[in-house]
């Protein structure tokens, strides 16, 4: 086969204890699936999961022993964290069940699903896509991935973040609304979930606005740390 041009190289993600990367798929992402998070962006109550995807460049890898950078994105002045549980598709499906959703799951990592909240706001009030808010370049800085077996319960793990060595989310994981098998059960009713897919599972309350300059520490118990510094 030849291409016009230079086709761009797969996004893929280091895994812990294997030499072979992690190709994507498809970035996933869940909408306010933690109660407090749902009440501070003004909502209350148990409402059908939603979704929304990034596109698979917009992926930034953090290694857990590094400072990675992360530009300070255009059009914004309200540059938000998100820290999030990643759910990384080993095996695909459709119309999943949450009882069988655990078999479909290759490994987790922690993510960031950063977002240009003043204009996701003004989409919202317009009936519009939230692409411009969530899906643009570098706003999925995630670590590497941890096979299922070596994860630990991350059903019950704590995950953080802190600002300049700050909380500013600090929850568990147990929290979740729609947790990690009821999730995966409504996302392969809508898509047919591929090997390579990534969902991001919401976050916690906490979210606030980062500046050039910030240092963002991320983690979710037994899946080790990011760091992120936006430039
Ligand atoms: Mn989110």
């Amino acid at each position: 086969m030849q291409y016009l041009f230079t086709p761009p190289p797969v996004v893929s993600v280091p895994i812990i204890g294997q030499s072979e990367q992690f190709p994507v798929h498809r970035i996933y992402c869940v909408g306010r699936n933690y109660e407090e998070h749902a009440k501070e962006m003004g909502f209350t109550g148990r409402e059908p999961p939603f979704f929304f995807l990034k596109p698979a460049d917009a992926l930034v890898f953090a290694p857990s022993n590094e400072t990675v950078s992360m530009p300070y994105p255009s059009l914004t002045k309200n540059f938000h964290h998100e820290i999030e549980l990643v759910v990384a598709i080993g095996k695909g499906g459709k119309n999943i069940t949450a009882a069988n959703a655990m078999q479909h799951i290759f490994g987790y990592a922690v993510g960031l699903d950063m977002t240009r909240r003043d204009l996701q706001n003004d989409m919202k009030k317009q009936g519009r896509p939230w692409c411009i808010g969530k899906a643009f370049d570098h706003s999925a800085p995630m670590g590497p991935i941890t096979p299922v077996a070596q994860a630990g319960d991350v059903a019950n793990a704590e995950i953080f973040l802190q600002v300049n060595g700050q909380d500013r989310q600090r929850s568990h994981v147990h929290k979740l609304i729609w947790n990690i098998s009821e999730t995966i059960e409504h996302v392969s009713t809508a898509w047919e979930l591929q090997a390579g897919d990534l969902i991001f599972t919401g976050t916690p309350e906490g979210v606030a606005a980062v500046v050039p300059g910030d240092t963002l520490l991320g983690s979710v118990a037994g899946l080790g740390q990011i760091t992120v510094r936006v430039g």
